[in-house]
């Protein structure tokens, strides 16, 4: 047998009503900020990742599914979501259209990481970007947006950590000084943090390296050296996050994963989420558009990863919704009515009942109990004198009640609420 790729995950036709679900909450929350589908390949040019998620960054150096297509070109499947949406918004000229963009996406991403709990090497996120707008409005809005969306999806306990990590004007100050304290330890630290040390020393911060975060721990924090305009910018974030009614914490360690954030960066952290703790991360990244070449487009956003959403809700007890059951269940009892069954499941379905009947040549106790496992709300039984008659014996499997249906009220009957009519009738 083949097995399936290491770090990868099926889901399976009884579990994926909980992923519409989640992608149902999460398309809905986010209409109402008025952001909008996009959808964009699932690989990109290479150069897409290195430019915009930039080449000192985990993601890029090591985590990649990079490789040559039969033409030779170099494509990567993509590990996040914004590079492509920032593509997509520059290709399709959107600039010049209605700002601020706002657009969400729910797509599958690809890292070469190690798996383990809530790490896989195909996962899902839910993102959403808003490009266009540089005030703390636009920073505060999509953090809102994350608030309502982990609140739709009935988790309590996750926390909302922001920071500021300033603009390019201030990280130069920053910069010196986190040199200036690492430059001594750099000999006892692994090859990536020498190597982000010249490029971006900000990165080593993130560094999981034990060696190295015996270092990192004392290092000098971005608040610290921010210029007065971010100041301004992330105080009036925090003002805006505390009128909503949204409690945070400012955690001054985080500077988050990829290397085009700027200013504000957040993530939604849960206990219950084990080692992989971040649900939702996300901040603004005024340059990241500028990288491909554009004009100068301030830009916010987040993402959340399902699978370690899932993990959060399922370890919360967060509200999970019932399996999809069918309306009813045909039961033909011999061949003349099994083909009634048959012909009339068919005729229901086209009025919007949902319905099955039999497949496996059952008998009529198998049918039943299949009916029950299927978790039909009505078993519609037809034999020798329900063809004469032409109604069919239903019962509702929810209340055991049972009535004589004609044929052609069935429909009606199940999704009416003729029901009550019906047994006083007979009564
Ligand atoms: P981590 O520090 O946990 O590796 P990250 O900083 O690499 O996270 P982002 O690039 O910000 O993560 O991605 C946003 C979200 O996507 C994460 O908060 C997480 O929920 C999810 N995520 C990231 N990598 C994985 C993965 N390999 N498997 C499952 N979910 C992931
Ligand atoms: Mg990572």
């Amino acid at each position: 047998m083949i097995n399936i790729p290491k770090g990868t995950k099926d889901v399976l036709p009884s579990q994926s009503h909980v992923w519409q679900y989640i992608e149902d909450v999460s398309r809905v929350t986010a209409e109402g900020y008025g952001f909008r589908e996009i959808r964009t390949p699932v690989f990109e040019h290479t150069e897409l990742f290195s430019r915009g998620v930039g080449d000192t960054t985990d993601v890029v150096t090591k985590e990649m599914y990079t490789f040559l297509d039969k033409g030779g070109r170099s494509v990567t499947l993509r590990p996040e979501g914004t590079a492509g949406v920032a593509r997509a918004f520059l290709e399709n000229g959107l600039q010049g259209g209605v700002m601020p963009f706002k657009a969400y996406y729910v797509c599958s991403a690809y890292r070469y990481e190690r798996p383990q709990a809530g790490r896989l090497r195909e996962f899902h996120q839910f993102g959403a970007e808003l490009y266009g707008a540089e005030g703390p409005e636009a920073d505060a809005e999509v953090i809102l947006l994350a608030d309502a969306l982990l609140k739709n999806l009935g988790l309590k306990n996750v926390k909302l950590k922001i920071n500021s990590i300033g603009c390019p004007a201030c990280r130069a100050k920053y910069y010196e000084a986190l040199k200036a304290y690492f430059r001594p330890h750099l000999f006892e630290m692994c090859e990536d943090c020498n190597a982000r040390f010249e490029k971006n020393p900000m990165r080593i911060i993130d560094c999981k390296n034990e060696a190295c975060k015996k270092f990192t721990a004392g290092a000098p924090r971005a608040i610290e050296f921010l210029c007065d305009g971010c100041k301004a910018h992330f105080e009036k974030v925090k003002e805006l996050l505390g009128e909503a009614g949204v409690p945070f914490e400012v955690d001054p360690s985080i500077v988050r994963g990829l290397d085009y954030y700027s200013r504000t960066v957040f993530e939604f952290t849960s206990e219950a989420a084990g080692a992989q703790g971040t649900v939702l991360g996300g901040g603004r990244y005024d340059g990241l558009l500028a990288q491909y070449g554009a004009k100068p487009t301030p830009a916010v956003g987040f993402a959340m990863g399902m699978e370690r959403l899932l993990m959060v809700m399922e370890a919360e007890g967060a509200p999970m919704p019932e399996p999809p059951r069918p309306d009813c269940y045909l039961l033909g009892m011999d061949d003349a009515s099994r083909k009634k069954a048959f012909l009339l499941a068919e005729e229901l379905r086209k009025a919007g009942v949902s319905c099955e009947t039999d497949l496996m040549a059952r008998s009529v106790k198998a049918q039943f109990k299949y009916a029950d496992k299927l978790g039909a709300r009505y078993v519609v039984t037809i034999g020798e004198n329900e063809l004469a008659e032409g109604a069919a014996e239903v019962k509702n499997m929810d209340t055991s009640a049972a009535a004589r249906v004609k044929f052609e009220a069935l429909a009606q009957f199940m999704t009416g609420g003729e029901e009550d009519d019906q047994r006083n009738e007979r009564a």
